[in-house]
């Protein structure tokens, strides 16, 4: 122990990237000093935020990485309304401050319904923050006065590097349309200026994203649906699975639904996403659905049911908590 102390957290990356290539097995040499290094630093790596629906924020302790951002979150009635909204900048700011958001290079949008992209502009505006999206999250950046310089419009199974993390974007498909948000395939085509309407934020097209750092490989799947064939070429230490409609979902969707998921990707360990009542303010106790739309306890169910016959790890996530692996 004492001799490993001379190895800086330098080396230790190094050496974790080392690693890698001899598939992080414990027996070796170079992995055992990393561990303990770890161990002795209270470090392991990757910082995992989550901020409820699907934003969530990773972070190396060097670069900051969002995926999705919605933290304002107005109420049912207002969506159904189709209210114009504005950014909760007083609830973003305490939010930047309290999880050291100080370090964050891109945001990543996984579609331009509200409940993903609504606080993108004002939060790459405080952050300095590059976002990535569709032509439709360009427009709502553009709506937000984000200068040029910080929006890059992503491309089909295009990667993307940002500090020691590699982004691809895969096409995905959204979960089947509501009577709420029948808009799948409705793009923004024009700067989307607030206040504005909740339901002026159209779809505009729907991407996972396959996370790649020295250390670990992550899908971050928002929609709860699949296209046949898309994970074959991934694997995935850890899936984050847009679970909003399993409980709904008939015998054979579900089957079908892990069979493209999980069971293509084979992740140690499932997140689940998009489980708690985005209309429901993140200042206040974290709920699931309300249950017209949604069981939450039956999504729960049917997830630890699969975890359990495939042996994976399973963890619900309580948004604004902080988990380290
Ligand atoms: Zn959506």
């Amino acid at each position: 122990m004492e001799n490993n102390r001379a190895v800086s957290y330098f080396d230790c990356i190094v050496l974790n990237n080392f690693c890698n290539i001899c598939n992080n097995e414990f027996q070796c040499h170079f992995f055992r000093i990393c561990a303990i290094m770890g161990n002795e630093k209270g470090y392991k790596y990757m910082k995992i935020t989550y901020f409820g629906t699907t934003t969530l924020l990773f972070d190396d302790g060097k670069d900051q990485i969002l995926f999705d951002c919605h933290f304002t979150r107005p109420s049912l009635p207002d969506y159904i309304r189709s209210k114009e909204t504005v950014s909760d900048t007083a609830l973003i700011n305490e939010l930047l401050r309290k999880h050291h958001i100080d370090r964050l290079r891109a945001i990543f949008i996984s579609h331009t319904h509200h409940d993903h992209v609504l606080d993108a502009p004002y939060t790459a505006l405080q952050t300095g923050a590059v976002i990535y999206g569709s032509s439709s999250a360009m427009n709502v950046a553009r709506g937000g006065n984000v200068p040029e310089s910080q929006m890059v419009q992503f491309a089909d199974n295009t990667s993307y590097t940002v500090g020691n993390y590699r982004i691809t974007v895969i096409p995905s498909l959204h979960s089947k349309p509501t009577i709420l948000n029948n808009d799948l395939g409705e793009t923004i085509d024009a700067p989307l200026v607030q206040p504005a309407k909740l339901r002026d934020y159209k779809e505009g097209g729907s991407y996972d994203f396959y996370f790649e750092t020295p250390e670990k490989t992550y899908m971050i799947r928002p929609s709860f649906n699949y296209i046949k064939g898309q994970m074959d070429p991934y694997k995935a230490d850890i899936l984050f699975l847009g679970v909003a409609g399993l409980a709904k979902a008939d015998a054979e969707t579900e089957r079908t639904f892990f069979a493209e998921t999980a069971a293509k990707l084979q992740p140690k360990l499932i997140i689940p996403v998009h489980w708690d009542n985005f209309f429901s303010r993140l200042d206040v106790p974290a709920r699931g659905m309300v249950p017209l739309v949604e069981h939450t306890e039956v999504v729960f169910f049917k997830l630890m049911q699969y975890c359990e016959e495939h042996q994976i790890d399973f963890v619900v996530q309580i948004p604004r908590t902080s988990i380290t692996l």
